[in-house]
């Protein structure tokens, strides 16, 4: 591995939204701002050029180069910033890395990894010639049919907000604006341009706000506003959301901008708090000039906007940088490694009746069987997908792996009749079903977005949400079929989200998630099926038995309520068993844990318990810290995760993991005083391997003072 991404970096951003302002920059920014005339300031607040390339030279193929954010000012020497999309990879037309999918980095768990992807994707995006980042979704995965889950994380705030602060840390590290999106309760694809999502102040705050606040107070610069509405206003335009909450109440320094082409609808967004406008100044530009001249709009609020994208561009581009971005950066082998090692990190096995790992070296044949198996499945084909120089599929990772006696064969079932004789007659077999592009991504609606566009520029519409929640029927039948001829049975599913499975689960001995496993997946996928390395992915969401113990999901909505459950918070208030809980995922060997044990009985305690590797090899297990409200006096979940740590233990290692509680752990948020509550009654901790498991060590605890957030 290379050095320079190898170890950690002191990012010089980190305090970008916590720190004072600096003086010195503030003065020179106003007397920029003070200089600039009407005309200039409203240009620094609008992209540019896009389509004039897009329907240009680059023949409306979207993500060919970086985009311009704003359009910076000539007289002053001011660049405009470079967008790039992510978050799989700096997505441009030249080859670059292409990472396993977020929510495959979601199942990593592992904040250290996720950071260095970070680095590399804006060690990428600089040589690029990038200055912004589009990598950091975090919106949460409300319901696992949304098109973009691929995108996130997963369903709970604080891993989201963890991961996506790992991500931040990374791309800002090299001096890359990293922009947060979509901001904010944005989860369904298809209706995205319409749909409005009447929360509550609770659960906003509760449930979807959370992660946005962690990655802002790790220093992310900038936010992207979400497409949807929030209570009424479009995003862009909800001063609620975009002043009070993100600039006022959390004190955010950077800029806000908007996604693309559907994303603002009038000058008066700049009032709310929308800073500058993508791609193109529609709605700002000219329009927005008329606007402030006619007096609909303050002329301070332009102002603010400037000072903001001036006060960020000025800090990252004026911090040194690390080191120097060239073109042999693009894909090169510390970062493809790199992918591949995030893909052998993410793999979660949910099942494994004595199957797995298989030995390389013993003389077998094992079948391989389903087109996915030999196709490049990178992931969805919307903004975040990338251009990899090459990509290693499951079945050529495989055959490269596998011993001079191991014999693969492959068949990708489009004849029932060959394929269950192939399988039949095999060792071993691994069926590789689950979704593409075309079942699930980004809705990229061709026509509707550029209505009254001459008929000739025009595009079908792709991606969306997912029409269903299990498997297609045929890789349903074909795993029944293939388990009745060989017992011997591995399903690997691709997939960006949960998948029920209740109709096949008890048939194959082993089920594997492999998600969009990037460039390298299939080299990872082989080293955890020979065990050269031992799975160590948890699921960061839970997958339950039927459809029906989810949130209500409508792909179509005009209008949806968000409350204040769904995913584990939901089974577990409605006491439905999930198939597999959250935090699920099992190893080649076997951790055990001791008691919980409470370190200091003060008015914020300390728990700490010892895990154990009970196996016959290394493996690294992920520690999970829930607390519980079964005492609460309002209406609150069941428990929520509130830390996690990974350990890797040698086989007989023992070693103790340590959670402290934070004020804001126990905390509510009180509609009526607009303030953080926590309420004087008991508490739970609960650690352990996942929601489920971490139920049955449990103890109870106190605070001997109340203590305020
Ligand atoms: C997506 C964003 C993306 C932007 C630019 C939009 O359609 O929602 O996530 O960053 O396009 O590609």
């Amino acid at each position: 591995m290379r050095e320079d991404i190898a170890r950690p970096m002191a990012n010089a951003h980190t305090h970008f939204n916590t720190a004072p302002l600096d003086p010195a920059l503030e003065q020179e920014v106003k007397s920029i701002v003070d200089d600039l005339s009407l005309t200039e300031k409203v240009k620094m607040l609008s992209g540019h050029g896009f389509f004039e390339k897009f329907f240009g030279d680059e023949n409306r193929q979207f993500g060919q180069r970086a985009y311009p954010a704003g359009s910076g000012n000539v007289r002053h020497d001011i660049p405009s910033l470079y967008f790039c999309d992510g978050p799989r990879g700096a997505r441009h037309k030249r080859n670059t890395t292409c990472f396993p999918v977020t929510m495959a980095r979601g199942a990593t768990w592992d904040r250290e990894l996720e950071r260095r992807v970070g680095e590399a994707i804006a060690i990428e995006a600089r040589a690029l010639g990038a200055s912004i980042s589009g990598a950091v979704c975090i919106n949460l995965l409300r319901h696992p049919a949304w098109g973009r889950a691929q995108e996130t994380y997963g369903e709970d705030p604080v891993h989201l907000g963890e991961m996506g602060a790992a991500l931040t840390e990374g791309l800002q590290t090299h001096n890359i604006i990293a922009t947060a999106k979509h901001f904010a309760v944005n989860s369904i694809e298809n209706s995205r341009f319409k749909v409005d999502v009447r929360v509550s102040e609770r659960a906003l705050h509760e449930v979807y706000l959370p992660h946005f606040k962690r990655v802002l107070m790790s220093g992310c610069a900038s936010v992207m506003s979400a497409y949807n509405k929030i209570n009424g206003d479009y995003c862009a335009h909800s001063a609620p959301l975009l002043r009070n909450i993100l600039k006022e109440q959390w004190g955010f320094k950077g800029f806000v901008h908007s996604d693309w082409v559907k994303g603002c609808y009038g000058a008066d967004a700049v009032t709310a708090g929308l800073d500058v406008e993508m791609p193109e100044g529609i709605f700002y530009g000219s329009n927005l000039e008329g606007a402030v001249a006619r007096g609909e709009v303050d002329e301070a609020h332009v102002d603010e906007a400037v000072t903001r994208i001036l006060r960020t561009q000025f800090t990252f581009s004026r911090t040194d940088d690390p080191r120097a971005y060239s073109d042999s950066d693009l894909a090169c082998a510390a970062h493809t490694e790199l992918s591949r090692k995030v893909a052998e990190k993410s793999f979660v096995l949910l099942k494994n009746d004595n199957l797995l790992p298989l030995d390389r070296n013993k003389a077998q044949t094992i079948a391989v069987i389903g087109q996915l198996a030999d196709q490049a499945n990178l992931g969805d084909r919307g903004s975040s997908s990338v251009n990899p120089p090459y990509a290693v599929t499951l079945l050529d990772g495989l055959k490269a792996a596998a011993g001079p006696d191991t014999r693969i064969v492959f068949d990708d079932g489009s004849d029932q009749n060959r394929m269950l004789k192939c399988a039949e007659s095999a060792d071993v077999v691994i069926a590789i079903v689950g979704y593409t592009w075309e079942n699930e991504g980004e809705f990229i609606p061709g026509n509707e977005a550029l209505e009254g566009l001459d008929p000739d520029k025009q595009m079908p519409s792709r991606g969306g949400d997912r029409a269903s929640l299990t498997l297609l029927p045929s890789d349903e039948d074909v795993i029944g079929k293939l388990a009745s001829v060989n017992d011997r049975l591995l399903v690997g599913v691709m997939s960006g989200s949960a998948v029920i499975m209740e109709s096949w689960r008890q048939k194959p001995a082993a089920i594997m998630m492999t998600w969009y496993p990037g460039m390298e997946g299939g080299n990872a996928f082989a080293s955890a099926i020979f065990g050269d390395v031992n799975p160590e992915g948890r699921l960061p969401f839970s997958i339950p038995v039927d459809a029906d113990h989810l949130p209500f999901f409508d792909a179509e909505a005009d209008e949806i309520k968000y409350g204040l459950y769904h995913g584990y918070t939901l089974l577990e208030k409605s006491g439905q068993q999930p198939a597999y809980p959250f935090g699920f995922g099992l190893s080649y060997t076997e951790f055990t844990y001791g008691d919980v044990r409470q370190r200091t009985g003060n008015t914020l305690p300390t728990f700490e318990i010892d895990v154990t590797n009970t196996g016959d090899r290394t493996g690294t297990e992920t520690i999970q810290f829930y607390i519980g409200f079964g005492e609460s006096l309002i209406d609150r979940p069941v428990k929520l995760l509130r830390g996690f740590e990974k350990l890797t233990l040698q086989p007989g290692e023992t070693r103790t993991v340590t959670f402290s509680v934070t004020p804001q752990d126990l905390a509510y948020y009180d509609e009526a005083s607009r303030s953080w509550q926590v309420e004087s009654v008991g508490h739970t901790a609960y650690i352990g391997a996942n929601s489920e498991d971490a139920v049955s060590r449990a103890i109870r605890f106190e605070l001997e003072q109340p203590v305020y957030s």
